[in-house]
């Protein structure tokens, strides 16, 4: 009977699982994982819950077998109807200083958990210190300082987000910390203690410490497998292990070769329908212009389209003075990127407007009075 092992629970991993089972796949499908039940990762930082992607029922009623286990070994596949698919996704990067023991991490259902029960059994105002304030430590900052707690928040950036949000509202985000009551610090962590973190010489004191400074692809299994890792597990464009044509590779430890990494929630699971897409031998699935999402302070904030192309920034201001979206060009004026914060349907537009390689007219960019309907409509 041909089957498709899966090794990794996440996003990427369920997605692919879901994915078979709608395309009718009539093999066996498995999913290990040393977590468990998977879950979805964003919620952990914005709300410290964790939401599993469907009930155990899901998995029985497909027929799809669920193993806990940490998964350090694997017979590879000899035959063209046997798939292995390493969905093994990241781990957090570690501060290498004096006492990094003593700081938090938040990547899995566990460490939210555990937190979570930090924060809600402490003293209303507990001191917390968040070291890095990229996605996940800013997020963080937020849900903590909902939570009751004083946040400070260290980074040693004024605009930490900036390659990914575009520089200024990258600084804008930012600085908005302080507005929640949030302390931002630049500097340098020197050491960590049980109780305090020191930052540029300076003893700050702390009853919770969470380290939030990068992740990195998980990639123990496929060296094992001696698979070709660099910067991630490196694939084709079908998601093939580029040294097993049965090994697949998806999400954020898979990397396609020549292209740089990526790391986020909706393109693991743009890596899962192009696998599914090469089990079943179905048409390549067209991948979507890059998007991602972040939440903090009640603001929902998107990114469409690599801040990484762009020469040149527009931006846009809401009525209190703020900006709302910055829209990059490309060296050649072409429309490139856009970040902004509450505008869905600006982003979807904007979305539309790269894949068909659509510029606005400067003036259109902009002009707040042009919405994400109209916006683009004359250009060519
Ligand atoms: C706290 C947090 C918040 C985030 N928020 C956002 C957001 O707002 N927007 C956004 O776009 N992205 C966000 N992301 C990133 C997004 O969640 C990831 O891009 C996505 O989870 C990647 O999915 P994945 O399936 O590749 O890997 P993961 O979700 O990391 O899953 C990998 C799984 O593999 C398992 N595994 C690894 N090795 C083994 C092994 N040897 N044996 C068995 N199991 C193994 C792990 O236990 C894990 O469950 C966030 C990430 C985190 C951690």
């Amino acid at each position: 009977m041909p089957s498709v092992h899966i090794i990794g629970g996440g996003v990427a991993g369920y997605t692919l699982a879901r994915e078979l089972v709608q395309k009718n796949y009539t093999g066996t499908i498995s999913i290990s994982d040393s977590q468990g039940l998977p879950y979805d990762r964003p919620p952990l930082s914005k709300s410290l819950q964790v939401e599993p992607f469907a009930p155990i029922a899901w998995y029985v009623e497909h027929g799809i077998s669920l193993f806990q286990e940490d998964v350090q070994e694997l017979a590879l596949p000899t035959t063209e109807d046997d798939w292995i698919v390493l969905a093994t996704g990241t781990t957090p990067t570690l501060l290498q200083v004096p006492g990094a023991q003593y700081a938090h991490t938040l990547h899995t259902a566990a460490d939210a958990t555990a937190l979570a029960q930090v924060l809600d059994s402490a003293m209303f105002g507990v001191q917390v210190i968040v070291i890095g304030a990229g996605l996940i430590g800013a997020e963080f900052a937020s849900t903590a300082s909902m939570f009751g707690a004083q946040v400070t928040l260290i980074s040693n950036s004024n605009a930490p987000l900036a390659p990914v949000l575009g520089q200024q509202l990258a600084e804008q985000l930012h600085a908005d910390h302080a507005q929640r009551g949030i302390k931002t610090i630049t500097g340098t962590v020197n050491s960590i203690g049980a109780d305090h973190v020191v930052v540029d010489g300076e003893r700050l004191e702390a009853a919770l410490i969470v380290s939030a400074i990068g992740v990195e692809p998980e990639t123990t299994l496929a060296s094992n497998l001696g698979l070709s890792v660099e910067d991630g597990i490196v694939v084709d464009a079908q998601q093939r292990s580029i040294s097993h044509r049965q090994v697949l590779a998806i999400g954020d430890a898979a990397r396609v070769q020549g292209e740089p990494r990526a790391v986020h929630w909706e393109a693991a699971m743009e890596d899962a329908a192009q696998a599914a897409a090469t089990i079943m031998d179905a048409a390549p699935v067209q991948r979507s212009v890059p998007w991602f999402w972040t939440d903090r302070h009640e603001m929902h904030v998107e990114t469409v389209g690599e801040f990484s192309k762009v020469a040149t920034t527009i931006t846009r201001e809401n009525r209190r003075g703020k900006l709302q979206t910055v829209f990059g060009l490309d060296e050649h004026g072409t429309l490139v990127a856009a970040s902004m914060v509450d505008g869905g349907l600006m982003a979807k537009a904007v979305k539309r407007l790269i894949a068909r390689g659509i510029t606005p007219s400067i003036e259109q960019l902009e002009d707040p009075s042009v919405g994400p309907r109209v916006l683009g409509r004359d250009a060519r």
